[in-house]
Formats: C-alpha cells, sequence, structure tokens
C-alpha cells in the first residue's frame, strides 16, 4: 500500500469515527491512525469503529494501544457454506463444515464374511478323523 493510499485510507477511516464521536476531531483520528502499525484495512477499520463506539475512551489517542478492548474480537466471519454459523476454525470453517468432513471421510467396515466358517478349529480338527476334535484339545 502506498503512502497516499494509506492517508487516504486513513482519512476515511477518521471520519467514520468523527461521525460515530463528533466530539473527536478527524485531525486527532488520522493522527491516532497513524501511529498504529500496518495492518490490513479491514482490522483497522472494524477495531476503529469499535474503538470510537465504546463510551470508555475519551480521546482518539488510545486508538494506537493495542492492548485497548477495541482490538479484541468477539467477532467472528459467517461461515461461507453454513452462514447461519459462526467461522471457528482458522481456515474458516464451522463445525458443520468439520461434521460435513468427517461424514465424507467415514469409512464402513466391510461386511462381515458370513458364509466363513463359525467354528473353523472343531471343524479342522473333525477332518483327522478317528482322534477327533475333542481329544486333542
Ligand atoms: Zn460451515
Amino acid at each position: 500500500m502506498t503512502t497516499d493510499q494509506a492517508e487516504r485510507i486513513r482519512g476515511h477511516i477518521a471520519s467514520l469515527m468523527h461521525d460515530i464521536r463528533p466530539e473527536w476531531d478527524v485531525a486527532g483520528c488520522v493522527a491516532a491512525l497513524r501511529a498504529l502499525p500496518d495492518m490490513p484495512t479491514g482490522a483497522l477499520t472494524i477495531a476503529a469503529m469499535r474503538y470510537a463506539g465504546d463510551p470508555a475512551n475519551t480521546t482518539p489517542a488510545m486508538l494506537a494501544d493495542l492492548g485497548n478492548r477495541a482490538w479484541v474480537s468477539d467477532w467472528h466471519l459467517p461461515c461461507r457454506r453454513h452462514p447461519q454459523n459462526r467461522a471457528w476454525r482458522v481456515n474458516g470453517q464451522c463445525a458443520s463444515c468439520y461434521a460435513d468432513r468427517q461424514a465424507a471421510e467415514y469409512e464402513p467396515r466391510p461386511a462381515r464374511d458370513t458364509t466363513a466358517d463359525p467354528h473353523p478349529l472343531e471343524t479342522a480338527l473333525s477332518r483327522l478323523g478317528s482322534r477327533g476334535s475333542r481329544e486333542c484339545i
């Protein structure tokens, strides 16, 4: 992101912050945004809006404090395949995605061979003849 782009984005975010908190001037909001390290615009916008909406924050200056609760996110993207669910995995999947994947990977056990001799040892011993199966055991 070029410096001009970053400055333009800061100006837009500062305007939104000013709309939420009219007592904060845009220049002060821009200054607070400049104090932050580079980060994705979406994360910056969300945190700035949370910060401005929090009545505990009296000036824009503390937005640069990454320990401020505006930076703590309890907000989650919805799952793309299950929009009713929160995506809670790092890859954006939800619990339903996990269950779907588990079901797709599930392989049932092979069917039992019903033609097999249920007593193979006794059958083998009975084939030995007169010595019989019970006497050898
Ligand atoms: Zn899902």
